[in-house]
């Protein structure tokens, strides 16, 4: 076994703590009173490294599908409730041992983030926000009382890592690095309690573009017999308890010819999200203004990293910060609820100008068709299968993404 150290850190000192945004919940006050200034928090300094012995294979990007191949390493950072933080340990990517008894087990005491790494033409590789995804991770880690930790700090690591690997990155255009950070509690023991150990853990997998041969717009089911979220619960953090109920539902939507679920909520029909992306509607008012549309952050709804940038790209074309090519200057920018009926109404006057759903995975995904309560809504999409607002809206977030427009999102990796 080869234990180097890769690097040693000027910030092991400057130990910041995540200040959780919930103060009042009493998942946090109970999970903080065990972390307390004596636990150690994750250190990058700290890291051993062993180098795998043996490569694997690169797979060939053209039979590349989603999620399916992962890198020669991976990181782990144990935790203990008495003691914190241990050292994190980049290693060999290999299978866990771990007692039948844990919480992620019995009790999906697990989360996870999705991020990618970009390579250009010259070799640079770039993340795309990672400080978000890792706001997002001590998020849901608070909200079902697993540790926080300094988000700095599994930055460089996950940078480690990538470069590790770096290789993997598909070096065809439209390719990147899927980056999965996970957190699961780990304590050996099945009463039902916030657990003692969690486990850190990323891991990388190579993924191709997510329309190879241009955009699909696809038939989206408005679901109202299941719900995927609800009030005090915990659709607005990624929690694996939030996924594997959705499954039946995506099967019975498939069932009746539709692509997703569009996740309605309440006897309103609210819309809410998109499969696993967050949900935007374009409408055009009556004095011809165009209106950019998604749910507001009511508790319900996941704080999407693509949907935080759509509405930062709207926004900053509206203020005049940065023109967007081709994007309409009448253009406001909403946060807020609408119905089924609203949408509905749209489609029939001809007002819904377009729909889509956003996410790290496919980007933007454009909506052709919803069926609701028995029919089916048509909505428009261009020769490209793209709608006039989401278009230059992604030539400019993907033109960030892979580093052809510079911009303070893209985080260099090396
Ligand atoms: C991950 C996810 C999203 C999209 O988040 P991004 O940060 O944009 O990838 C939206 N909705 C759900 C339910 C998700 O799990």
């Amino acid at each position: 076994m080869l234990q180097t150290r890769l690097c040693s850190l000027p910030s092991g000192s400057a130990l910041r703590r995540y200040k959780p945004s919930v103060p009042n919940s009493s998942c946090y006050t109970r999970h903080y009173a065990r972390f307390n200034s004596t636990q150690a928090d994750i250190q990058a300094s700290r890291v051993q490294v062993e180098l795998s012995q043996t490569r694997k294979p690169r797979p060939d990007p053209a039979t590349l599908s989603f999620g399916k191949v992962f890198t020669d390493h991976m990181l782990t950072i144990p935790w203990k409730a008495s003691s914190g933080w241990g050292a994190p340990q980049i290693h060999p990517y290999r299978p866990f041992t771990l007692d039948p008894s844990v919480g992620v087990f019995h009790y999906a005491q697990c989360l996870f983030e999705g991020l990618k790494a970009y390579r250009d033409e010259t070799g640079k590789v770039t993340l795309f926000r990672p400080d978000m995804n890792m706001k997002r991770m001590n998020t849901s880690a608070q909200r079902i009382a697993l540790p926080a930790f300094n988000a700095d700090e599994v930055i460089e690591l996950m940078k480690q890592l990538i470069r590790l690997d770096k290789d993997w990155i598909p070096n065809v255009p439209g390719y990147s690095l899927y980056i999965r950070p996970t957190m699961i509690g780990c304590q050996p023991a099945i009463g039902i309690s916030p657990p003692g150990e969690a486990l850190l853990f990323v891991i990388c997998s190579p993924v191709g573009p997510y329309y190879p041969d241009g955009f699909k717009p696809v038939a989206l089911y408005g679901t109202t017999e299941y719900s995927r979220a609800a009030p005090g619960g915990i659709g607005a953090y990624k929690l694996g308890a939030n996924y594997a109920p959705g499954l039946v539902a995506q099967k019975e939507a498939a069932k009746k010819g539709y692509v997703q679920n569009l996740w309605l909520y309440g006897p309103e029909h609210y819309v809410t999200e998109v499969g696993t992306m967050n949900a935007f509607a374009v409408f055009k008012q009556p004095d011809g203004t165009i209106e950019i549309a998604t749910p507001p952050l009511d508790g319900m709804i996941l704080p999407g990293v693509t949907r935080d940038s759509v509405l930062n790209i709207a926004r900053d074309h509206v203020a005049g910060k940065y023109k967007v090519a081709d994007l309409p200057d009448k253009l406001v920018v909403s946060e807020r609820q609408m119905t089924m009926r609203e949408v509905k109404e749209a489609a029939q006057s001809g007002n819904l100008v377009e729909f889509f759903g956003t996410g790290t995975a496919a980007v933007i995904s454009p909506v052709d068709r919803i069926g609701y309560l028995g029919e089916d809504i048509h909505i428009p999409t261009g020769p490209d299968g793209m709608g006039p607002i989401s278009r230059p809206i992604w030539q400019q977030l993907v033109g960030i993404q892979t580093g052809t427009i510079e911009h303070p999102w893209s985080v260099v990796v090396m």
